[in-house]
Parts: structure tokens; sequence; C-alpha cells
């Protein structure tokens, strides 16, 4: 584990012009974690971005780097690198500053230039992203950490602690509040209790924070591997209802005969497999939110409670949910539509192509294989120790079959009316025939499919006499029976049914 080439020039060159310069934040956090975790031959986890802060101004930052930006009212500086990795095209330097009075528990009211590295360490908002780190010249990986708030010892034993008073530091920006629950999930750490109790006691601050900033720490949260963990802190910390009270509403609602979880639980242990398998945030979200509509629609108590319409009422709900914290609406239309069509019925030997077909046509093709997983984790998450993988690779097959240009003769481009009026006769077995043999000249090459050819094909079989026109379809359609029974076979070994 070292500090990038990029990051060291920043710093090298800030001191060379008598400024001072740290690595701070997210990245101190996550170099000491990766250095830890490299000692004991775990996994490396490199820090996502690289933060400098120095005691220069941004105009005089902006003197020392050329190719550089100063991109918000904080006074940050972009430099631009020309390195390959995506982490470090960009390197930000922070000017050190205090943040002054927060009265709308968003922004400061007003910020200043601090003077010291600690009193900006200070305005940070956990004691571990509360470091900063320099490498001390001629003594090769030796490096010097500032950490005023004990932030290494917190890092150690796993722990997420407010820098100073949480309360207040809660209150200058309640946002602080989900990055806590962020933390702990994508670390794995606990929250210390005065901590947490204060985030308990505000809750209800969160709904100061916009919607957009919400979003992005739930999605964190989300995509992290234990994002059921996340979910279930959330709600202990009463957050959740500030957030996604619909999935609230499904806390203690039990269900039915078929179901040993009441909604709530099943739908954080349905999230659970679904990260547990590393699915998207299509499948994850689609997963939590899969019965959403369940605890409006319920009808009844006991082993016979029933839940009609909750998929579509589930859609909608998903809709409003996502629409509320400002997803794209692409992307709400697809979870929607996995939310609303997760009940889908298969069984194999029992529902057949054209159901299956009308099932792509409303999905979507592109949605397939994800409601399939939306599907797994529905059903793991119910308890049943197994995802159906026989079932689903059966529909998997059938779904790629229909997928498939249909290989009949409704895709050529004369059709029976056509024939008719060029043998000028009516409908009867012939027409059939014919088309069955053009069919037959068009699967040899699909050029051929052009209405003008196959008219003048039609003229010369007008000429045929129906025995013949009869015994020429015939072998057209055993050589495509061949044909379509190689690719289903096909089809099938690659998903293995058989
Ligand atoms: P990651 O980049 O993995 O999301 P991070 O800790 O780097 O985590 P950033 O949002 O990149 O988080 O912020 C960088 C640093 O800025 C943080 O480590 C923290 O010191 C400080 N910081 C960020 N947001 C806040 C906030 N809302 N309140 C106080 N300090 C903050
Ligand atoms: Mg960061």
């Amino acid at each position: 584990m070292s500090i990038p080439r990029e990051v060291k020039f920043v710093i090298k060159k800030l001191k060379e012009n008598g400024f001072e310069a740290y690595i701070v934040g997210g990245c101190v956090r996550d170099f000491l974690l990766a250095l830890r975790s490299e000692n004991e031959g775990g996994r490396k986890v490199e820090p996502q971005d690289w933060d400098v802060a120095t005691n220069a101004k941004p105009e005089e930052i902006g003197k020392i780097f050329l190719r550089s930006f100063i991109n918000n009212k904080f006074g940050t500086v972009t430099v631009l690198t020309s390195s390959k990795n995506p982490r470090l095209k960009e390197i930000e330097i922070t000017p050190y500053r205090i943040d002054e009075k927060y009265t709308d528990k968003r922004h400061p009211d007003k910020i200043s230039w601090a003077k010291t590295i600690k009193e900006d360490l200070a305005r940070r908002d956990f004691t571990i992203n509360a470091m900063a780190l320099m490498e001390i010249k001629n003594q090769k990986s030796k490096i010097k950490i500032i950490d005023p708030f004990s932030g290494q010892k917190d890092l150690k034993n796993k722990i997420i602690r407010a820098v100073g008073n949480p309360e207040e530091r809660f209150s200058e920006d309640a946002l602080r509040m989900m990055r806590a629950v962020r933390f702990a999930t994508t670390l794995g750490f606990e929250i210390e209790k005065e901590t947490s109790q204060a985030i308990k006691k505000n809750s209800f601050w969160l709904q100061a924070i916009s919607k957009e900033r919400i979003r992005d720490e739930f999605f964190k949260i989300i995509m992290a591997d234990r994002a059921t963990d996340g979910i279930e802190l959330l709600r202990s910390l009463s957050l959740l209802k500030y957030i996604v009270p619909e999935l609230e509403e499904g806390y203690g609602v039990s269900q039915n005969k078929h179901h040993i979880y009441e909604c709530y639980e099943h739908a954080i242990l349905s999230l659970k497999y679904a990260a547990k398998r590393n699915f998207n945030k299509y499948v994850r979200l689609a997963a939590l939110f899969h019965d959403i509509g369940k605890p409006r629609v319920k009808r009844g108590e006991g082993p016979d409670a029933t839940f009609y319409g909750h998929e579509i009422l589930g859609a909608k709900i998903t809709t409003q949910i996502l629409n509320r914290l400002k997803f794209p609406k692409k992307e709400i239309e697809k979870i929607a539509k996995l939310v609303r069509y997760h009940l889908f019925y298969y069984n194999p030997g029992e529902v057949y192509e054209a159901s299956v077909r009308r099932l792509v046509r409303q999905v979507g093709p592109e949605n397939m294989e994800e409601l399939l997983q939306v599907r797994m984790a529905d059903r793991i998450g119910s308890g049943c120790p197994k995802a159906e993988p026989y079932k689903l690779r059966h529909l998997r097959y059938l779904i790629e079959k229909v997928s498939q240009d249909p290989i009949s003769v409704k895709m050529l481009k004369v059709d029976g009316k056509i024939v008719m009026k060029i043998l000028g006769i009516q409908p009867g077995p012939e027409i059939g025939d014919v088309l069955d043999i053009l069919l037959s000249y068009v699967l040899e090459n699909p050029k051929k499919n052009k209405k003008e050819f196959l008219e003048k094909e039609i003229e010369k079989l007008a000429k045929l006499a129906e025995k013949e026109l009869s015994s020429l379809a015939q072998k057209a359609k055993k050589e495509r029976e061949k044909i379509e029974i190689k690719r289903d076979e096909m089809t099938k070994r690659k998903y293995w049914v058989t």
C-alpha cells in the first residue's frame, strides 16, 4: 500500500511554494484500513479518492497548478493529472476551513479559512474521517498521522463516533446521521452509544435534507455487502421513516400460512440474498420493494389472510418512493416493472410459450434476467431453501426461445391473401402449401424475403399440379422441423435442461 505518485506530486508542489499540505478525510481512513488488512493478509481496499488539505487559499492553489479549477463554494480546487486511473485523474485540494454557525441543519451560514490542520479536522463528521496524514521526507514509507480525536483507536475498535458533541454535529448537518449508518454498513462498524442516541433522538432533522443527498447515501447503503444490516440500522435509529416510510408499514405485519416471515422481515431478507449474490441496483431495490404493497391490500388475519393486487399497488408505491428520492426516470420504470411482474407463474409443462412470450413482451426482453433474479431473492427471502434453479433454468431457456424471431410463415413478406390473388383461388390447403415452400426458400437465404421475388415464385408455383405442390410443401416442412429441432437441442444444452 503506498501513496500514489500524483498525490505525492501535488503535496510536493504545495510545500515547495511554502504551504502545508496533508492527505485528509476518507482516504486516510481507507489507507490505514488497507495497511492493516495487508498486514493481516486480508483483502486490499483502495481509497476511493484522494483529498488534500492545505493552508493555501484557493487563488494561491490555482496559481501553482495550471490545470486546475475552483469547483465549489468551499474553495476546493480540482487539479487535473495525466493519470489513467479514474480515481487519480482529479485530485481535490481543499483549504483549511472552519464551518461557522448552522441554522438550517444543512449548510454552514458562513465559512472562514482556518490556520491549522487541527481546526480543519475539527469540522469533519466522524473521528475515523478526521485524520490527516503526511509522509516524512527521507524516511521511506514513514508516515506521520495527525489524529486529535483518536480516530486510529476507533478504527481499530471498529467504531463510528462523532467528532465532539454528536447532537451539535448532527444539528449542523443532519445528513451526517445517515452517513453514520452508511459507514457502519460499508465498513461493518458499530455506532458508538452517545452518537447513536443522538441520532435516534433527532432523526426528524433528516427532513431538512435534500432528497438528492438522502438518495446518494441510501444508494450506498443498498449497494453494500451488508445492505440488510444498513436498512435495519436505519429503522432501529428511527431514520427509515424519513426515507422510505412505506417499508416500515410492513414492520410487524404478518402474512399467511405460506409465509414464515412478516412483510418487513421478508423484504430485507430478499435484499440480503440479492446483496449476497452481488445482484445489481435494480434487482436490489426491486427485491426490497417487491411486496411493499402488501400491508395496504391485506384482507383478513391469520393463516388465510390475502394480498390480492399487491404487485400492482406495489409497482405504484415503488414509483412514488423512487420519484420522491429523485431516481432517474428510466431506472424507476425498470424497477417498477420488476415489482409489477415479480409474481409471474411458471411451471414447466403447465405454462406454454405463448404466456412466456406475453411475459417477455410486458417486462421487456432486456429485463428478464433481472426479473428471474428478483424471483430468486423472493424465494430465498421467504425461507425456501432453494431458488428453484431447475424451474428458472427451464424458463430462461423458453425466454430465449421465444425472444428469437419466430420461424414461421408469419415473417414472410407475402401473405395468404396475395397467394390467393395470384393463384386466383379460394382459401384452401394449397395456400398453406405455397407459403411453406416460400418459407423454405427464405430459411435457406433470408435475403430472398422480398415481396417481388416471392410474388414471382408464387407465379411459378401456380403452374404446378396440385399433387406436385403438396409433395413439395411436405418436403419443405420436414426440412424446417429438422432445423427447429436442432436449434432447440442447442438452446437446451446451453441451459442443461434435458
Ligand atoms: P467515500 O468517499 O468513501 O464516500 P469519504 O469519507 O471520503 O467517503 P466524502 O463524502 O468523500 O466521504 O468526504 C470526504 C471527507 O470530508 C470525509 O471523510 C469527512 O472528513 C468530510 N466530510 C464529508 N462530508 C461531510 C459532512 N457532511 N460533514 C462533515 N464532514 C464531512
Ligand atoms: Mg471520499
